[in-house]
């Protein structure tokens, strides 16, 4: 066993092991969350991290390894990412929208911030991954999701919710990059960046984060009066990149079956079920590999 992976604080061990009787109370799975993760609140990132690898998420949130390595796709989506945002943030402070040079110039800061190796696909580089963020970004700007409609209102950019959505659960966080008013609905928004366009089941798997985040928005659409609708914004990663809408109504039965399976995962994390997962999807993009190679059984 390398040194600290087999570690848990006296702290941890002790809330794990005696945990708080009264679990209707509302702060208990959030001191238990705390002293487990280091963190009162629960993201959909973690989640999936459970659901992907167990071992993965225990070396990421309760130990709290640093990652070796960071895959390109990774900062390429969130420098595009925070490009759109700062478009968005432009339309919704009422200035002009920003150029593509402009663009550019926050894609590049974001990857000059990355501090982490940085593991590259096999033909690609710095260069031909900046020519193919000029081309999304090009894609996007000439779309009319670019655009605001006149009858709609823009409500938020990267606006983070938190809220307790389900019983013995801790808060769940959410930062929900878009939404915008309708006549008829609040939009919720996400936006990806995909290697192909989305398939049914590419929506299905996209599913569960936005069902959760569409409860954190529920009070904002309730002060508005209107329903919820969910929206992605997926920009394809190809030499002629496009961009796609997909939008999904939030139904009780879908919330019901999300909520079910978030709080069977936090179980097993409160259980400290941490088995390794190994897979070729799993573990080829694994920031933990070393370490988890070094775990003895
Ligand atoms: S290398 Fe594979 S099995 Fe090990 S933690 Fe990572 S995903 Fe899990």
């Amino acid at each position: 066993m390398i040194a600290g992976v087999g570690d848990t604080t006296d702290k941890r061990r002790s809330v794990l092991r005696d945990p708080p009787s009264d679990t209707k109370h509302v702060a208990a799975p959030n001191d238990f969350a705390e002293a487990l993760i280091g963190r009162s609140y629960i993201s959909w990132s973690s989640i999936g991290t459970y659901m992907r690898c167990p071992m993965r998420f225990r070396l990421q949130y309760v130990l709290g390894q640093r990652p070796e390595s960071v895959s390109s796709s990774l900062i390429f989506g969130s420098a595009i990412h925070s490009a759109l945002e700062e478009h968005f943030a432009c339309l919704f402070t009422g200035t002009a929208a920003p150029s593509l040079d402009e663009l550019l110039v926050v894609y590049d800061r974001v990857w000059r911030e990355e501090t982490q190796p940085v593991r590259f696909g096999k033909t690609e580089t710095p260069e031909s991954l900046r020519d193919l963020a000029g081309r999304v970004l090009t894609a996007f700007q000439s779309h009319d999701v670019a655009a605001l409609d006149r009858s709609c209102r823009l409500i938020g950019v990267e606006e983070e919710l938190r809220g307790a959505i389900i019983d013995g659960v801790p808060d769940v966080l959410g930062r929900i990059d878009l939404m915008i008013l309708t006549e008829t609905s609040l939009r919720i928004i996400d936006f990806k960046t995909s290697r192909s366009a989305w398939s049914a089941s590419k929506i299905t798997e996209a599913a569960p984060q936005q069902l959760l985040y569409s409860q954190l928005a529920r009070p904002i659409a309730d002060a508005f009066g209107v329903p919820i609708e969910i929206e992605w914004i997926v920009l394809t990663k190809a030499k002629q990149p496009k961009v796609e809408r997909h939008t999904l109504t939030p139904d009780p039965a879908s919330i019901r079956r999300t909520n079910g399976m978030v709080r069977d995962v936090w179980r097993a994390i409160c259980g400290e079920y941490f088995h390794i997962n190994p897979s070729v999807m799993n573990c080829s993009t694994c920031p933990h590999k070393t370490t988890c190679a070094a775990l003895e059984g």
